[in-house]
């Protein structure tokens, strides 16, 4: 490869990473056009983040909100909405969280014979099933992508997916 292409190869490489990270974005429940982040949080002081009273908003460097599961989750209470002034966030967009969760069966203590349950408790929904008191899977019929869970995972293994 000359190295007018392996430069180019790389700059395009990159870029895809920077649109892989930005696609990452795990936004609040209630938007119905997502380049608004982009261009109404611009002039906003992150009242949505300010309202949530579970503190799971956090206001990215580029000014626009994204959620944060690693010490509570989303009970979709639609202050977030309620906050928004720009026409971002509205009740009437509201909507699951765009992810899927899962259980990481290598990490999970249940899945290698150590009795736990702590992912089970927050989970309002009860869409954490256990076979015979082990090996836990989400429903995902039920999950609400809450979050809740996440955080209460003693080893990290609940994974979440952005769709
Ligand atoms: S719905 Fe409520 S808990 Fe969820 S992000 Fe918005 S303000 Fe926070
Ligand atoms: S309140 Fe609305 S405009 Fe302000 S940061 Fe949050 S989503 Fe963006
Ligand atoms: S993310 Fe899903 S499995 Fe976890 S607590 Fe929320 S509803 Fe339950």
């Amino acid at each position: 490869m000359h190295r007018r292409e392996l430069f180019s190869f790389l700059t395009s490489s990159l870029k895809g990473e920077e649109k892989k990270v930005k696609e990452q974005i795990l936004r609040p429940p209630y938007y119905n056009d997502i380049n608004a982040f982009d261009t109404e949080c611009q002039n906003c002081d992150g009242k949505c983040a300010t309202l949530c009273q579970e503190q799971i908003i956090i206001i990215g460097k580029d000014k626009t909100p994204r959620l944060d599961f690693s010490k509570s989750g989303c009970t979709y209470c639609d202050d977030c909405a309620i906050a928004c002034e720009f026409g971002v966030l509205e009740i009437k967009d509201k909507k699951m969280i765009d992810a899927i969760i899962s259980i990481n069966q290598s990490t999970c203590l249940s899945w290698n014979a150590v009795m736990c349950f702590s992912c089970k408790d927050p989970c309002l929904e009860d869409a954490i099933e256990f076979k015979a008191m082990f090996m836990p899977t989400i429903d995902e019929s039920k999950c609400t992508a809450c979050g809740f869970c996440i955080s209460r995972c003693p080893t990290s293994a609940i994974d979440i997916k952005m769709i």
